[in-house]
């Protein structure tokens, strides 16, 4: 395992603290997105463009240290196979990249449309979805659409706001803490199927 990550979880009482608040930050993130997904009426319930198919990067060493938290929390047989898997993806997104060709490959948490770790995901695959604004000092307010499914769904509706900018801020201040808390310089942009293959 990686040593800043061994280093982390020694610290077990201050770690969880951190844990605690983060959940926090992802039950607001959840009430949120409900929200407007009501208003919508959009529910995922698996589609052709599957957003778990998508190489998403994730950059908090507090969302990290959660997924791990989840994934202790899997029989043994499961975390060999997941972690098979994610092997396999990450030497697959190897290759690919080598070859220069796109990478479009199945996280290794996806079990037949399911995610294996819902109550675990990081904050990306919670919002993902649906249209949403993001409001930077100093510049115009960023719109966005939502996915493929939605926008043939949903589309025609009219847009309710749903501002990610909160809870971007609150992710950074919380991993800005986290890092000083556990002296950690180094930054991170790793996907779920390179954290669970290490
Ligand atoms: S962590 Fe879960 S929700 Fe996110 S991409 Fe992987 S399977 Fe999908």
């Amino acid at each position: 395992m990686n040593p800043v990550i061994e280093k982390i979880r020694s610290c077990e009482e201050k770690l969880s603290l951190f844990m605690e608040r983060l959940e926090v930050i992802y039950k607001k993130m959840d009430g949120k997105y409900k929200e407007a997904a009501n208003y919508y009426g959009f529910f995922c319930g698996g589609c052709e463009e599957n957003c778990c198919f998508t190489r998403f990067y994730h950059h908090t060493f507090v969302e990290y240290l959660y997924i791990i938290k989840g994934f202790n929390t899997l029989g043994q047989g499961n975390q060999a196979e997941i972690r098979e898997k994610a092997l396999l993806v990450w030497r697959q997104t190897a290759e690919l990249e080598k070859s220069g060709l796109p990478v479009r490959l199945l996280c290794p948490l996806n079990y037949e449309g399911l995610c294996a770790l819902y109550s675990y995901r990081p904050m990306i695959c919670r919002l993902h979805g649906i249209p949403h604004e993001l409001i930077i000092p100093g510049r115009e307010k960023i719109l966005s659409p939502g996915c493929k499914e939605f926008m043939s769904r949903c589309g025609e509706k009219e847009y309710v706001i749903f501002d990610r900018t909160s809870f971007y801020t609150e992710m950074a201040s919380l991993e800005k803490e986290f890092k000083a808390a556990f002296v950690i310089s180094e930054r991170i942009k790793l996907t779920v199927a390179r954290m669970l293959a290490s």
